[in-house]
């Protein structure tokens, strides 16, 4: 992808933990890549096909005169934030903030902070099979629509489905939607699980009977296993109530792992159950 770059903007700024740091204030060096096409504008010669560098140098200057962070990992971040909510050409920025007169009694160019920030795709399936069904679903994609910095892209249509694994319950109602978030996937894990709280979500059988159920089926083309989250999800692959509707909506994504499409994979588990 290209690139547009900022590098090493000067501001006398009063970031800092010490007291003396924000009476005083210090020189810093804030440099920016964005990451963007740049094919349009450039065979055109629009720049409103672009992302206007001026502008975008001035917004860097009021959140970095207009504020006095301790830290510069937090200065670091409120720019990667408004440049990615701002410019919507933008899919990815790294933000580096040098400090070269840190109160360190040390030799040194400088210190820095360098972070990289992207809007990350995603895929959550949704599932009930308690109260109004319909009516839960389409709660919790309005709920996930009020997330901050989060955006529904694609819905599927919402389809009944047998019960998985504890079968002695009622028929589900399933879907699938594909969101742009600044979260992480830990972020975004803890506040799905904080809907489904919220929507009246009670753990009581494995696979039992649920008001709410969201899952993270795909987080761009990220494998994680950590205690709390497996993404791809684990089951993914043996449940048609999930490639269905994932299928609707990104049929030709490519699971990291099985290095398949969805399309390959729910062909491939259709033609196994039918065997
Ligand atoms: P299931 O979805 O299999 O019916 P639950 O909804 O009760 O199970 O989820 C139990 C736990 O699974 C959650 O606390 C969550 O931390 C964990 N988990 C691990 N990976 C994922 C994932 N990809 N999506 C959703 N939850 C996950
Ligand atoms: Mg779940």
């Amino acid at each position: 992808m290209d690139k547009i770059i900022i590098e090493n903007l000067e501001f006398i700024g009063t970031h800092g933990v010490f007291q003396e740091e924000k009476n005083l204030g210090q020189k810093f060096l804030v440099s920016v890549e964005m990451t963007t096409s740049t094919r349009e504008a450039g065979k055109t010669g629009d720049l409103t096909k672009s992302t206007h560098y001026g502008f975008v140098a001035d917004d860097i200057e009021k959140i970095f005169l207009g504020n006095s962070f301790d830290l510069i990992e937090t200065c670091a971040e409120e720019i990667a934030t408004m440049i990615l909510r701002k410019y919507p050409l933008i899919s990815e920025v790294k933000v580096c903030i040098k400090k070269p007169w840190a109160p360190i009694k040390k030799h040194f160019d400088f210190v820095a902070v360098e972070i990289t920030r992207k809007w990350h795709k995603a895929y959550v399936s949704l599932g009930s099979n308690m109260g109004d069904k319909k009516g839960n679903l389409l709660k919790a994609i309005k709920n996930i629509k009020n997330l901050p910095d989060t955006f529904v892209t694609k819905q599927s249509t919402i389809l009944e489905t047998e019960p998985y694994g504890y079968t002695d319950q009622d028929m589900f109602l399933n879907g699938c939607i594909e969101i742009k978030t600044l979260f992480t996937p830990q972020e975004l894990i803890q506040k799905l699980l904080e809907i489904e709280t919220i929507m009246g979500r009670k753990r009581v059988i494995k696979w039992g009977p649920r008001i709410i159920d969201l899952d993270i089926i795909l987080f761009d083309d990220e494998i994680i296993n950590e205690e709390n989250l497996t993404v791809p999800h684990p089951y993914m692959c043996d449940r048609l109530f999930v490639l269905e509707p994932l299928f609707e909506i990104a049929p030709y994504i490519i699971h990291p792992v099985k290095r398949m499409s969805i399309m390959e994979i729910k062909n491939i588990l259709e033609k196994s159950s039918n065997s």
